[in-house]
């Protein structure tokens, strides 16, 4: 797995995407110089930026403010990352606010950690500001609510695209964002292989197939949560993953 730190600094990797409203993104980032600069790059994109410099302050400004998505550092004083995210994920209120991550390099076992907690994408330290841009945007691209968007419904699963509440059997069950979007993208392709690269391309937003591990660690959470149900993804080897027909 490589690192995410090295996309140039270049207009190529301009975003296409605009945010219509303000998205307000909190930053919990004990570190000031990154704080600040992780800051000055999302409000110069368009976004309204809070901060939080402790594992406290950012659980209790989450829960008060309830961002669109969260910047999380690890290593925090007060309570670290991991604790912040657990007590977000156990609160209604905070439960579907995306997050990423920002690991140590030197930490490869944060990664994987974090995203077997559920956590939507992690960055890796040192990162280009353009590079968690571009993840943040890729994250609020995916999860924004479609106006007029119906139900969709497959098999068991049923998709309220609006709210992203997700039911299986008319009960509801909790989904991260990533796994209710990877979820309803195979569902709306049922019966047709969807390829690794494409589903890291379209979901995560990777432009490479360095993220292989990010993919098979949210199926493999997504399969647990589904349970019995978890049978309708299949795996095809060497190639991604394919939900199948209603009808089979
Ligand atoms: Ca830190």
């Amino acid at each position: 797995m490589t690192e995410l730190s090295h996309v140039a600094d270049s207009d190529t990797a301009r975003p296409d995407y605009l945010p219509l409203a303000m998205h307000r993104i909190l930053i919990v980032e004990d570190e000031q110089d990154i704080a600040d600069l992780i800051g000055f790059n999302l409000q110069r994109a368009g976004f309204e930026v809070l901060k939080a410099h402790d594992g406290i302050e950012g659980t209790e400004t989450a829960l008060r403010e309830r961002p669109d998505l969260i910047v999380l550092d690890l290593m925090l004083p007060g309570r670290d990352g991991y604790g912040v995210f657990r007590e977000l994920r156990r609160d209604s209120r905070t439960v579907g606010i995306p997050v990423i991550m920002l690991t140590a390099r030197a930490q490869t076992e944060d990664r994987i950690q974090g995203l077997e907690a559920g956590a939507d994408d992690y960055v890796t330290k040192p990162f280009s500001p353009k590079e968690l841009l571009l993840r943040v945007q890729a994250i609020l691209k995916r999860t924004d609510a479609t106006p007029g968007a119906v139900d969709f419904t497959h098999g068991p699963f049923r998709f309220d695209k609006n709210a992203l509440k997700f039911y299986i059997e008319q009960q509801p069950a909790e989904l991260t964002s990533t796994e209710f979007k990877l979820l309803l993208y195979l569902c709306e392709r049922a019966g047709k292989t969807q390829d690794r690269n494409d589903l890291l391309r379209t979901i995560w937003g990777y432009s490479d197939a360095a993220h292989s591990r990010t993919l098979d660690t949210h199926m493999k959470r997504l399969r647990q949560k589904l349970e019995s149900h978890g049978s309708w993804i299949e795996t095809v080897r060497g190639v991604g993953y394919r939900v199948a027909r209603a009808e089979e």
